[in-house]
């Protein structure tokens, strides 16, 4: 069986870092984990060829060589994997689907007619559509039923398949699920509640692979909570900390982790001997009202920022996500999260408008309520709320683009950058003097010198760049090429903050335009709420014209 492994376009996104990754000469952050996954999973003697179409489009010779087309997805991946889906059947192949999208909003997916619908997780459901392949079974659907796999049972993945040169990032996977229980959360619905872990030998083997495929950049451990089995993730680490060691520190590793992390000193030291630079923390939000609703418990043990200049005083850097439009939310929440994102000084704040993801408790309560709105349709950072809000969804619109407009201001974001660079310099560092010799390459002094043009001589930044680098020359030598990696990625956040702007003046004008017609509420009291007059505003929606980036 020739296989064509197919992995959908992304639409630009807050992640998707594309003028930052231009700089380097890479086409895309990350590569398809899951396809790559799928094709070691898959019988030996079947063949396969890769297709990231974020790096290049399917060419005619690899339509023709294959007899079979498998597509991943995530939900933002949905125009183009429909697409392809169409494109695969219009010359009369064989689709098989699966990944995150077709396995949470299995019925639309079903709508473009996949052959096989390959579903949850691969370990369980591949073998299925094997058999049914080898039975002359011409479509098939296949199911967990609530089975999760043994991830310590999991291959290596084929990663020989990728253009490795193509990605900025590599992508490896540790564990899955989380113990938590945020309402919003569709990770426990896919992958459960229960960490389930590689063994620390098989994690060093994928990472030999690497190594051994030439691999010397920076790796994404994609786990969406790394740190959810604490007594496993140390056993790895402790093993880890030697083999980088001997390897000379070949990678640097970032990951995403529970705030809880801030609580484990032993934790934060291992991660960062095995050279782990920076976490991806879900903050969400400062009020602790809206953590305690959604079931964000863990984020008000301990006061917040606390927590996060603990990890940046550790020496990882610290990424955060947050969430505008939580029920009962007092108007604000907005300025409050650009006040928390200025007082902890993290750099990259992922700011998004509360979304409501299938199968999640969000979504089923809401679903109860009769609150949810255009189902179907995209679900990213420029889409507005996906149900009615507890407050107008003007205002929370409007607080939205508001902050992300004043988070993405240059000045701040080198500001920031520079004082979270401040923090991480009172952590020791580990020895490495390959890793950093081998980052000072071509592509790199390249993007370096396009950051000091733009930033230094073209941008009103020019002040703040020079001074700000000069301090980091004095007070963190270390940090420095970590330091302009961070400030190049307002090459992408600029530009980025003007779409979120305009895609979301976009979609108000047409939900007010729609709400004039309709009248329905456009915001719901909660039945605990004292009652309050539903106001609909009918204006054109209208952003505060601000000045461009220069
Ligand atoms: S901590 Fe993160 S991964 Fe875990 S349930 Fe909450 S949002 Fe999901």
């Amino acid at each position: 069986m020739r296989v064509l492994l197919l992995y959908p376009v992304f639409p630009p996104s807050f992640w998707s870092f594309e003028k930052a990754i231009e700089l380097v000469g890479r086409k895309a952050m990350l590569p398809p984990l899951g396809l790559v996954t799928v094709a070691a999973l898959l019988p030996p003697e079947w063949e396969f060829k890769l297709v990231d179409r974020n790096v290049r489009n399917v060419t005619e010779a690899e339509w023709a060589w294959c007899d079979m087309v498998m597509l991943s997805a995530m939900i933002v991946q949905k125009e183009d994997f429909h697409a392809q889906i169409r494109e695969a059947k219009r010359r009369g192949k064989p689709v098989a689907v699966g990944g995150p999208y077709p396995t949470s909003m299995f019925e639309e997916c079903k709508a473009s007619a996949p052959d096989y619908m390959v579903l949850d997780e691969g370990e369980i459901t591949l073998p299925l559509m094997v058999a049914a392949i080898e039975r002359g079974e011409k479509s098939g659907i296949f199911r967990s039923n609530g089975v999760k796999p043994d991830v310590t049972k999991t291959p290596i993945p084929r990663f020989e398949l990728l253009q490795m040169d193509a990605y900025s990032d590599m992508s490896v996977q540790f564990s899955r699920g989380c113990p938590f229980l945020c309402e919003f959360c569709d990770i426990i619905v896919l992958y459960g509640r229960k960490p389930r872990t590689k063994t620390s030998a098989q994690m060093i083997a994928e990472l030999q692979r690497l190594y051994d495929l030439g691999w010397r950049r920076s790796i994404f451990m994609v786990d969406d909570n790394f740190i959810g089995n604490k007594k496993n993730v140390k056993a790895f680490l402790q093993e880890l900390k030697p083999w980088m060691i001997e390897h000379d520190y070949p990678f640097s590793i970032a990951t995403e982790a529970s705030v809880d992390l801030a609580q484990d000193q032993e934790l934060m030291d291992l991660m960062r001997e095995c050279n782990f630079g920076a976490v991806f923390l879900g903050i969400e939000t400062p009020d602790t009202e809206s953590l305690k609703l959604t079931k964000k418990s863990q984020n008000n043990r301990d006061p917040l920022s606390e927590s996060v200049m603990r990890i940046a005083r550790s020496g990882i850097r610290v990424m955060a996500g947050f969430i505008i439009g939580f029920d009962n939310e007092k108007p604000g929440a907005g300025k409050r999260i650009v006040d928390f994102v200025e007082e902890t000084a993290v750099p990259t704040a992922v700011f998004s408008m509360l979304q409501a993801l299938p199968d999640t408790g969000l979504w089923k309560r809401l679903e109860k309520d009769g609150r949810l709105l255009n189902q179907g349709g995209d679900i990213n950072q420029t889409t507005l709320l996906n149900f009615v809000p507890t407050r107008p969804m003007e205002e929370i619109a409007r607080e939205y683009v508001d902050g992300f407009w004043e988070l993405y201001d240059p000045i701040k974001y080198l500001d920031r950058t520079f004082r979270h660079f401040m923090l991480l310099k009172e952590a020791k560092y580990p020895k490495k003097k390959g890793y950093a010799r081998r980052k000072r390459n071509l592509k790199n002094l390249r993007a370096m010198a396009i950051v000091f043009w733009r930033q230094g001589f073209v941008r009103k930044t020019r002040t703040v760049f020079w001074k700000r680098l000069y301090q980091m020359y004095q007070l963190n030598p270390g940090g420095v090429s970590s330091y302009l990696t961070v400030c190049s990625q307002a090459e992408h956040l600029l530009d980025y903050r003007e779409r979120v702007r305009a895609e979301i003046s976009k979609q108000m004008s047409k939900h007010l335009a729609l709400h004039k017609a309709t009248a329905p509420a456009t915001s719901v009291t909660q039945p605990s709420e004292p009652k309050v007059e539903v106001t609909l505003k009918t204006s054109q929606f209208q952003l505060p014209v601000l000045s461009g980036v220069q």
